[in-house]
């Protein structure tokens, strides 16, 4: 089967991998659409990408939906011909962080790992332990399925952060993470919902996504404090990853306000020390997902409960993976969530 391979930095290729059999415990799944994660495009625009010196496997995609073709040995509650999606940070269920129910922190290997330890979805069929399934009803829309694993990042933000819907809430940077962020806060009833955007093509995706305030970064401090009627946000969401965008959280944030750092970045951010103390900031940076979180946010998906289209501007064919990893490299304006899909 073709799969699109990260070769080295900035560089891609289609690989042909063979089409086995899942092994016991595992599932099989034909690919219907796996999203270009932004992890994914850090490590293709590293210097030395760490998978393509071995240390992780070279075929990347771990927010992908499909239809289940095969199963292994042992396998029993799932079918053949069931759609699904897959959640690759699953954990492996025994140790004591997924015993507490925070699979995100699991270290143990092997607990999930599509497109990490073991080949992703940027590929015709993927191969995982069934613990990784999340199955969905029939009919399911497998387009919005393929957002299940970042709608869920987004959302495990706001539980983390405590974000209650009708307090203000900053999100800085409308990528895709961003994006869905605002889209799960409306879902938990939320309306007061800022979005600071540089980009015009992403601050239009804001807009469609059902922010309340969609502005350029320097309009931040008025516009946080008039939505707030007060001081600003009582909560922000940092989705760019970068040091910038957490100061930006720091400028939205009302005394006694909360910063979720959920944007994935390299640079250190120097906090203000005094400043934070005086305001008694709290700050939380956040992992991935609870398994329980994955699975309700599938089904809320599933169940057409929230509408994830504004975060997909487009989908290629496998043979166009390599092609769009550029293209986003290039520019990430008009393009927010690409989806591989080997029927496009
Ligand atoms: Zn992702
Ligand atoms: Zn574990």
């Amino acid at each position: 089967m073709k799969a699109a391979a990260l070769k080295g930095s900035r560089s891609m290729a289609m690989i042909e991998l063979p089409d086995d059999d899942p092994g016991p415990g595992q599932v099989k799944l034909r690919v219907a659409y796996c999203g270009i994660c932004g992890s994914d495009m850090h490590e293709y625009e590293a210097d030395n990408p760490p998978r393509a010196l071995g240390f992780l496997n070279p075929v990347m995609g771990h927010e992908f939906s499909g239809t289940v073709v095969a199963v292994g040995d042992g396998v029993e509650r799932i079918a053949t011909g069931t759609l699904a999606v897959g959640n690759p940070g699953a954990g492996c269920g025994s140790c004591a962080f997924c015993a507490q129910g925070r699979e995100n922190l699991c270290r143990v290997p092997g607990g999930g790992g599509m497109g990490y330890a073991i080949p992703g979805a940027y590929a015709e069929f993927v191969t995982m332990p069934q613990r990784c399934v999340v199955p969905l009803p029939a009919g399911a829309d497998l387009r919005a399925a393929a957002l299940t694993e970042p709608f869920a990042v987004a959302r495990h933000a706001l539980i983390a952060g405590r974000y209650r819907p009708g307090e203000t809430l900053a999100v800085i940077g409308a990528g895709p993470i961003g994006l869905l962020t605002v889209i799960a806060a409306r879902q938990m009833g939320g309306s007061k919902i800022i979005v600071s955007e540089p980009l015009p093509g992403r601050r239009a995706a804001a807009e469609r996504a059902g922010a309340s305030d969609v502005i350029e970064p320097a309009q931040l401090i008025d516009v946080s404090r008039k939505v707030s009627g007060g001081e600003g946000a009582e909560i922000s969401v940092d989705c760019s990853g970068l040091p910038a965008g957490i100061a930006s959280c720091v400028d939205a944030t009302v005394r006694g306000g909360r910063i979720v750092i959920a944007g994935v970045g390299e640079q250190p951010f120097p906090m203000d020390i005094l400043r934070s103390i005086i305001n008694e900031y709290s700050y939380l940076a956040v992992l991935g997902y609870s398994r329980q979180e994955f699975i309700d946010s599938a089904m809320m998906i599933a169940n057409r409960g929230v509408d994830v289209s504004p975060v997909i501007s487009d989908v290629v064919p496998v043979e166009g993976t390599p092609d769009a990893f550029a293209r986003l490299s290039a520019g990430r304006d008009e393009l927010c969530k690409v989806l591989v899909s080997p029927d496009a």
